[in-house]
């Protein structure tokens, strides 16, 4: 404690907090060098329609960090935006994304994809995120229907006209958006009339205990009849097991993500079920 420390000494930080600061440095520096090269790459987790045909995938960035491993983006976004790297990491993902899908348009099997991108609160607030969206669709050619953007609940708290005004800016190009996460922030309901969303992610925080917990079967089947009432497509996330799967479509769900179908893989893992199908079957009955 600073008061133990002695009456002319002034310390801030006890030392777990200091070790715990100088780690989350160590974290930054790490990846402000990992910019730009080959420890930094990106899965696509299949999402599926209701007979079990991928239509697309969400994007999710990895990093393979040299010395610790692969750290989850649950350890470094968090880290990226404090530190202001978000802003070329989520540009770089927006890029790298359109390039698969420009590579995808010209194969007749892989030209319907879509894929989703995950976007953080503080590059969707930076001014430039609307110009640089629109110059890498325009830079590599890719149909702006292919893109789908998540945004989350939490980015609405400050300023929800300029969300909604640069929201209606993309989708007037075409470009998709999906409430990631829903359930999960605040205030949902008043914010989910004003905005333009075309997608709602049931968060898989409610998909998990769906079987088991009669509260998280009823908040799945009241986001989906929701959803339907507003005109949106519904996707569940964390979809495990079949008997998840079964239990959301007769919830009226009608489209999934999660281990059950595929974890997140390479593009090319993709490219290949989406020419030998061998995903499960969405449609089997969960009642023999
Ligand atoms: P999210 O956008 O909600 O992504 C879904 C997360 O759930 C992913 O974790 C995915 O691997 C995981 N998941 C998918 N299916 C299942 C399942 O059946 N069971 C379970 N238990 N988990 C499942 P991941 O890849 O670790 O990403 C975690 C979060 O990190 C994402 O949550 C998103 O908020 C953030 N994130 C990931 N990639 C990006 C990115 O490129 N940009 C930004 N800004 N955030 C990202
Ligand atoms: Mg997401
Ligand atoms: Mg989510
Ligand atoms: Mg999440």
């Amino acid at each position: 404690q600073a008061k133990a420390a002695g009456r002319n000494t002034v310390r801030f930080f006890d030392p777990m907090m200091q070790a715990a600061v100088s780690a989350r440095l160590q974290l930054e520096t790490d990846l402000r060098s990992a910019m730009g090269g080959a420890e930094l790459f990106l899965l696509y987790q299949p999402q599926v329609d209701e007979p079990g045909r991928i239509i697309g995938a969400e994007v999710l960035v990895r990093w393979e960090h040299p010395q610790r491993g692969l750290i989850s983006p649950v350890d470094f976004i968090p880290v990226a935006e404090s530190s202001g790297l978000i802003l070329p990491l989520g540009e770089w993902i927006i890029r790298s994304a359109c390039e698969q899908l420009r590579l995808w348009a010209d194969q007749p099997d892989l030209a319907s994809l879509e894929l989703a991108v995950n976007v953080s609160a503080r590059q969707f607030r930076d001014p430039e995120f609307v110009p640089i969206v629109l110059r890498i669709l325009q830079e590599t050619g890719v149909n702006p229907q292919r893109l789908k953007l998540e945004l989350t609940e939490s980015m609405l708290i400050e300023g929800v006209d300029l969300v909604i005004s640069k929201m209606k800016l993309l989708k007037a190009h075409g470009l998709g958006f999906a409430l990631d996460d829903f359930g999960t922030g605040y205030s949902s309901l008043a914010y989910l009339k004003q905005l333009p969303f075309d997608q709602i992610k049931i968060d898989q925080s409610f998909v998990r205990d769906v079987l088991d917990d009669p509260n998280d079967a009823a908040i799945a089947r009241m986001v989906i009849v929701l959803a339907e009432t507003l005109g949106l497509k519904v996707i569940a996330e964390g979809v495990e097991t079949q008997a998840h799967c079964a239990l959301l479509m007769e919830l009226g769900c009608k489209g999934f993500q999660g281990f059950y179908f595929s974890h997140p893989v390479s593009a090319s893992a993709i490219e290949q079920v989406m020419r030998r199908p061998t995903l499960p079957q969405a449609s089997q009955s969960r009642r023999k």
